[in-house]
């Protein structure tokens, strides 16, 4: 990978943070845009900007070209079956709430059960939590290890003939985690039970094959893979989809409404109401592209490369806590120094220019499993360095020297 060219495609990280070059480790929050990608965005408003679908217009068939063909960019990303089985959303949260809500619409009843994990993001809890509420249904816990890793022999306990979904993270964006998914599907299966992924991390880090995984769905957000804000996709198996009722009712993801009785589009649309975002899916198709073309292997090893190196430095500093250290992890770090309070770490590390998250990173649950209410966290995409993490380093240092 030549990281002088990826670096030069990414406008932003030539920008300077009090006086210091930008040394951006907010990844796992969201990673910054390649000029492809915004380029793209401009051009559509400039010069083809029309709603899509059923225009008869000129415009308005180049924008649904556009737009369905991104819908094929993502397909062969993920390597889905079907572009029937890739529906756009705002992001991951929208693909886990549109799931929690029409999976349980339909099959879940009061006293069924959903597996979690002790490690998902509120994003894939409180859907659920929504749906307890409403439908009186019970959330189980995957317990996990002090080294961040599940526990797979009680997960295989957890199941009960009322268990009717597992969901689960693929990645942990506190610990790194890679969690062995396709095992654990593999597992739920032999149950009856179909699984849906959050891959909002894995899919910048990891070559994603839907039906290799045999994922019942998988979610995942645009603006972590380096595309725009507000476009994320769901993919589903069409035999789950297809018994699923409509998330949201509106224009789009009807086939005919009176007042008397209304039927629904076809796949995927009966699950898009409204104006897609067919700009941010074009955008969204320009990353993937982006991605594609450096290559995922590439990206791997050298996510494998920062992580190891940054794992080594982090431990040589006196008083360090490496919360997830799995044996399987990806390039997320969450870290404390001494008793320095991640806030003020995280603010301190701003004023070298380097850009961490702190706090509990939507995952109060895990801060209370591991006794702590929150980490400093550095996570790396494809355009940071060694140099950089040297950075962080002798950053930590100038801190833990201040208090
Ligand atoms: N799941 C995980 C594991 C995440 O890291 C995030 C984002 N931090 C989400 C879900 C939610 O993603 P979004 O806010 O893009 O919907």
């Amino acid at each position: 990978m030549d990281i002088t060219k990826i670096r030069a495609d990414f406008p932003i990280l030539s920008r300077e943070i009090y006086g210091k070059p930008l040394v951006y480790f907010d990844n796992g929050a969201t990673t910054q845009k390649p000029r492809c990608v915004v380029d793209a965005i401009v051009e559509e408003y400039y010069s083809v900007n029309a709603n899509v679908h059923r225009g008869v217009h000129f415009l308005s068939q180049q924008a649904t070209e556009l737009h369905e063909g991104s819908r094929e960019t993502v397909r062969q990303f993920v390597n889905a079956h079907s572009t029937s089985e890739v529906i756009f959303t705002r992001g991951t949260t929208e693909a886990i709430n549109l799931v929690a809500f029409c999976f349980g619409e339909e099959f879940m009843n009061e006293g069924d059960e959903v597996i979690i994990s002790t490690m998902e993001h509120h994003s894939n809890i409180v859907p659920w939590q929504l749906l307890a509420a409403r439908k009186g249904i019970t959330l189980k816990v995957i317990p996990m290890t002090d080294q961040g890793e599940l526990l797979l022999d009680e997960y295989e306990k957890l199941f009960s003939e009322r268990t009717k979904i597992v969901s689960i993270a693929h990645i942990s964006n506190v610990l790194g985690t890679i969690n062995p998914v396709k095992e654990m599907i593999e597992t739920a299966h032999a149950h009856g039970v179909p699984v849906l992924i959050d891959g909002a991390q894995s899919v910048p880090h990891m070559q994603i094959d839907v039906q290799d995984l045999d994922a019942d769905f998988f979610a995942f957000s645009g603006h972590k893979v380096y595309g725009p804000t507000g476009v994320g996709v769901l993919y589903g198996k069409e035999e789950w989809l297809d018994k699923l009722p409509p998330y949201q009712g509106g224009g789009e993801m009807i086939q005919s409404v009176s007042f008397e009785k209304t039927t629904f589009n076809e796949l995927p649309f009966k699950f898009e109401a409204g104006t897609p975002d067919y700009i941010g899916t074009t955008g969204l198709a320009k990353a993937l592209n982006y991605v594609s073309a450096i290559g995922m292997d590439q990206i791997v090893a050298h996510d494998q490369e920062l992580t190891a190196y940054a794992m080594q430095r982090l431990k040589e500093i006196e008083g360090m806590r490496i919360f997830g250290e799995a044996e399987h992890k990806s390039s997320v770090i969450s870290f404390l120094v001494g008793n320095i309070h991640h806030f003020d770490m995280g603010t301190l590390l701003d004023r070298l220019g380097i850009a961490v998250r702190t706090g509990h990173h939507c995952a109060e649950p895990l801060m209370r499993r591991l006794g702590i209410e929150g980490t400093v966290r550095a996570s790396f995409g494809l355009y940071n360095t060694k140099e950089e993490i040297d950075s962080l380093i002798d950053g930590i240092e100038r801190v833990r020297k201040m208090f």
